[in-house]
């Protein structure tokens, strides 16, 4: 995760950015370069929040479609398709919230 200083531009990355307290969402995250504390900002973007919506319900579903047709109609080999791409979607969506 990085961030880019308000006030001179330059972007840091967590590792580089002073800390004065870890606690205060106001004073854990300064600018390396310039010194100055920017309010972090915890949550994802909108249209980060949008694109996974799309992407977990365009896959998932489908996914769970195929696990119906697998269960109705004891194909094993559906049923583990849909298994299989529900579970790599799981932890793409988990990979893109975590960044
Ligand atoms: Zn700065």
């Amino acid at each position: 995760m990085s961030y880019k200083c308000l006030r001179c531009q330059k972007s840091f990355t967590a590792r580089q950015a002073l800390c004065e307290d870890w606690r205060d969402p106001e004073k854990s995250v300064g600018c390396p370069h310039c010194g100055l504390f920017q309010k972090q900002d915890l949550r994802p973007n909108l249209q980060q929040s949008i694109l996974i919506g799309v992407m977990s319900g365009g896959i998932a579903t489908p996914a769970v479609f195929l696990i119906g047709r697998g269960f109705s109609s004891a194909d094993t080999l559906l049923l583990f398709y849909g298994v299989v791409i529900l579970i790599s979607c799981a932890a793409a969506l988990m990979l893109s919230v975590r960044n």
